[in-house]
């Protein structure tokens, strides 16, 4: 195969007989008895009844949901994950999706859409609902409802150290924001889901929040510290709109504020945009800027709804919330499958982790390389799996692990498939070669 004439030591190679193989695929049961259970209307403004919640829909429907601790709060509080998937206990070649909600304690709407989202898919992978089936056999779907129980507990924005954990992330964070902790990642919370990122290799992630103003309802892209041509103040933030996959950034938070509707809510739907979160305000130490920056994750702020501070009285309007973007989130989870993956393994056949991705476009045609500004940058999760949310094309991939050092010459298709010497799979698997 000539696909490494850069340097001519990466042997790629496409293990078809296994990865393109549909894998096989329960048959909807068809009818299921759903008991009495907790709903999301009733419990999505306090963290026990949502671990109450979350139990019962695992023990429910374990074959599909698969719920996991990613870590305790600072006040010894169990930060949850649920993993939807046909064969949630296995790391399958399936794009991987983080949803979660709650980052802001009083911002309980997007623990609650994290929970309808849960019962949708469940319910609707048992009555044979194609979206809900294409969700759950083609993807692995993570969801953290609540990733600060502790301000939840309160109905409060910040952690029980008064940080705010959208800011304690450990990519341009900066010592002046406000309530940002003492250094990146020295909050419990932050660094467990920095770990969970790091694990489950997610190419897609959407953070929804709530803000008290029919102006700040909308779904917001990269980045969230500086993004505008004139902010030049770090390559990080001036790099946005040279990602080689920003116009699909783009195009799909667009996508999402188009597929919005106004479902009984008149004027959410005039309202609801898409913009960089920079150009609503800049802040620093965010998770969607971290997992894009570090990972390679295509990330998202949604804000939900102009309020904030919810009682279960609300429940109508999580209801309504629910209604107005349900189809704009699956549709926009769906997406995940386009771009490029794959697995890397070393010569023995064992996952490298761990390892860092630069995934460069080959026809930029942009004169300030080397900066890395065409590139994304992300990491192999804990199986060896990577994927990037990026547009067809042609582009070089590099592998580093500590010496060792593997790339190649790839095409990504435009449905998602990845040619590497003009044979395409939706997983190709890279074998680093020795050091
Ligand atoms: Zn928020």
């Amino acid at each position: 195969m000539n696909a490494s004439k850069h340097c001519g030591r990466i042997i790629p190679v496409l293990i078809i007989s296994i990865l393109l193989i549909p894998l096989s695929c329960e048959e909807n049961p068809g009818s299921k008895t759903f008991g009495d259970p907790p709903t999301p209307e009733t419990c999505f403004c306090d963290p026990d009844g949502i671990e109450t919640y979350l139990e019962w829909a695992a023990d429910e429907y374990p074959d599909i949901i698969q719920l996991r601790s990613i870590g305790m709060s600072e006040s010894g509080r169990t930060i949850y994950a649920v993993k939807l998937s046909d064969n949630p206990e296995t790391a399958e070649a399936e794009p991987a999706v983080l949803v979660n909600g709650a980052v802001h304690g009083n911002e309980q709407a997007g623990a609650g859409m994290a929970l309808k989202l849960i019962e949708y898919l469940a319910e609707g992978w048992y009555i044979g609902d194609p979206d809900a089936a294409a969700i759950i056999e083609n993807l692995e779907l993570h969801i953290i409802p609540v990733i600060n129980p502790d301000g939840l507990a309160l109905s409060g924005r910040l952690n029980s150290n008064d940080v705010d954990l959208n800011r304690n992330f450990g990519y341009n964070w900066y010592t002046e924001e406000d309530n940002n902790g003492d250094s990146a990642f020295d909050q419990s919370e932050s660094s467990a889901v920095r770990d969970d990122f790091l694990t489950q290799g997610y190419c897609l992630a959407v953070n929804m929040h709530t803000t008290p103003n029919y102006s700040g309802i909308g779904i917001y892209g990269p980045w969230d510290a500086f993004g505008t041509d004139t902010d030049s103040l770090t390559p990080d933030g001036w790099a946005a709109k040279y990602l080689p996959n920003y116009a699909l950034i783009e195009q799909l938070g667009a996508d999402y504020a188009a597929d919005v509707t106004a479902e009984g809510i008149a004027p959410f739907k005039q309202y609801f945009h898409y913009l960089e979160g920079a150009d609503w305000y800049p802040l620093y130490g965010s998770m969607t800027d971290w997992a894009l920056g570090v990972c390679g994750t295509v990330s998202y702020s949604v804000e939900l709804y102009p309020k904030q501070n919810y009682t279960t009285a609300d429940a109508d309007t999580l209801e309504l919330i629910w209604s107005a973007q349900k189809a704009a989130l699956l549709n926009l989870i769906t997406n995940a499958e386009l771009g490029t993956g794959g697995r890397l393994t070393d010569t023995s056949g064992a996952a490298v982790t761990g390892a860092v991705i630069t995934l460069t476009a080959a026809a930029s045609g942009r004169s300030f390389s080397p900066l890395p500004y065409d590139a994304l940058t992300g990491r192999t999760d804990s199986d060896g799996y990577f994927r990037f949310i990026t547009e067809a094309g042609d582009y070089h991939i590099k592998f580093v692990s500590g010496t060792r050092v593997g790339e190649a010459d790839i095409t990504v298709g435009a449905s998602g498939e990845t040619s590497i010497g003009g044979t395409y799979s939706a997983f190709p698997e890279y074998i680093l070669p020795d050091a």
